[in-house]
């Protein structure tokens, strides 16, 4: 038995249902103040206002004491690309320097150089390169992180990045789920045959993806440049039709239509969405899917359309937040710093902004009812922060507040 005592505030994250919509404000966090946790073999049996804690004999439980620090559940990243061959430090001089993603791609930079990279590198340079981010992320909280496909843009490559996947999950403590993104970009082979390099994907690798159980989702850059509306649909109706769940790059750039026809598909989750319109959000208030902000990449790129948060929070929906970390356009393990930019650049409450890095970002990967939340029964998958109140996690701003991370009951930082 473990037990987590004189903690300030446990956020469970697990409001009563209140017909059917959230509850709004503070009251998302269902936190308990001067609270304790019972912990037995991976789950938690008890959680509770500290006083009505039940009695346990003196040597019976391992104590924690959390200092009067705030405990949330384990955070969960919903959208990353951590696996990749190389870097793009020589990308982000160029971009400092004023070089527009035109000149950088003439002078043998942006994706494609990552591709290269990736397609060179073997299974065991992939898992070796990926391990230190996923601890990163772990460092900065995460317990349960989604892993895309999306550099190999070739069979071969793309199942060694999702095997990669597959082995990282043995390796780590937090849970990881795969997702299929071959529809990241025509690769330059194909250039002059997109016709080509969509039957790739849809013929080739989606059925083997689906054959070998490799992934659970399946995605699309939905882009000017990348894919579009039509092309994004075949690829989530085939990998809907593998039974395969979907996700959308959507309206990272432009505003191009790709949330409502996520929305039509049933996609899981539309992830970006810096330039939805109030029909979007309206669509997306009456669906199931999940919108997924990605402040990092809003501000990594230098842009200023950050994803209306504060509009989709109003609707009923407050976004999930995610790094998004790869190494072109979000080069950063720091969870804690998007719920910072979720308040200052979304308008989102720090209340709202630590649901969307919990419950929010579970629901994005279809894990609501068991990630993302404390509950009874439920897995001791916990973050511990040495901070008097949940307000300061945002507030205290670009370094790392995670003070402890632990999944089934065990420190895994
Ligand atoms: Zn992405």
């Amino acid at each position: 038995m473990l037990v987590l005592e004189n903690v300030s505030e446990l956020l469970t994250m697990d409001p009563t249902p209140v017909a059917g919509a959230l509850p709004r404000g503070e009251a998302l966090l269902a936190g308990i103040p001067k609270a304790a946790v019972l912990i037995d073999d991976e789950r938690i049996v008890w959680l509770g206002p500290e006083s009505e804690r039940p009695a346990i004999p003196a040597g019976a439980a391992q104590v924690i004491d959390c200092h009067a620090g705030v405990v949330t559940p384990g955070w969960v990243e919903c959208h990353s690309h951590v696996i990749y061959g190389g870097d793009r430090a020589a990308d982000f001089d160029r971009r400092s320097r004023g070089l527009s993603y035109e000149q950088i791609t003439a002078e043998g930079g942006g994706i494609q150089t990552t591709v290269d990279a990736t397609r060179g590198a073997s299974l065991d340079a992939l898992v070796a390169a990926a391990l230190p981010r996923i601890e990163r992320l772990e460092r900065h909280g995460a317990t349960l992180i989604e892993i895309k496909s999306g550099y190999g843009l070739e069979l071969a490559a793309e199942l060694r990045m999702l095997e990669a996947i597959r082995r990282l999950d043995a390796l780590v403590s937090a849970d990881l789920v795969a997702t299929f993104l071959g529809a990241h970009l025509v690769p330059r082979e194909y250039r002059g045959d997109r016709d080509g390099y969509l039957s790739l994907v849809i013929e080739e690798m989606l059925p083997v993806v689906a054959e070998r159980g490799l992934a659970e989702f399946v995605d699309v850059f939905c882009e000017e440049g990348a894919f579009s509306i039509e092309e994004s649909r075949r690829v989530l109706e085939a990998a809907r039709a593998l039974g395969l769940k979907t996700k959308v790059h959507a309206e990272q750039l432009t505003s191009s239509g790709a949330t409502a026809m996520a929305c039509a598909l049933g996609a899981t989750s539309v992830d970006h969405l810096d330039h939805i319109n109030a029909d979007d959000i309206a669509l997306l208030a009456a669906s199931s899917t999940v919108p997924v902000a990605l402040p990092g990449a809003t501000l990594f790129l230098g842009k200023s359309s950050y994803p209306p948060g504060r509009a989709l929070a109003d609707a009923g929906k407050v976004p999930a937040l995610s790094t998004d970390y790869n190494p072109g356009s979000a080069h950063t393990a720091n969870l804690p710093l998007m719920t910072t930019l979720a308040c200052t650049n979304m308008g989102l409450s720090p209340a709202e902004a630590l649901y969307g890095v919990t419950r929010a970002a579970a629901a994005a990967l279809d894990r609501s009812d068991r990630a993302g939340l404390l509950r009874v029964g439920g897995p001791a998958d916990l973050v511990l922060f040495d901070l008097p109140s949940y307000t300061h996690i945002p507030y205290d701003f670009g370094g790392n507040p995670v003070k402890r991370v632990m999944k089934g009951g065990q420190g895994i930082v």
